[in-house]
């Protein structure tokens, strides 16, 4: 790590990140991350535009399509939605 991150205040294991469906702040453990990749929703391997649900907004169908309103690529909201169902389902496993 070059010495100029130095002045990070916080230890990157307790990294927070915001929940786009109720934008609460939760650790990163704690969230589903997602990613655009061109019109899907898959989950994140380090490619695409990233994102994080909660477990409690992935239970709302109308909090998941309303947070996903805002990706002008994901033009087909009920497969999205559908693909996002099928990740939380192997993510709770
Ligand atoms: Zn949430």
């Amino acid at each position: 790590m070059p010495s100029s991150l130095s002045s990070r205040h916080f230890c990157s294991s307790k990294s927070v990140r915001m929940c786009v469906g109720c934008r609460k702040r939760f650790l990163q453990p704690e969230l589903l991350r997602l990613a655009v990749l061109d019109s899907s929703v898959v989950a994140f391997g380090g490619v695409g535009r990233s994102f994080y649900f909660c477990k409690e907004c992935l239970t709302s169908e109308k909090v998941i399509l309303k947070a996903l309103a805002r990706y002008k690529s994901l033009t087909d909201k009920p497969k999205n939605l559908q693909e996002i169902q099928e990740i939380a389902k192997e993510w709770k496993k």
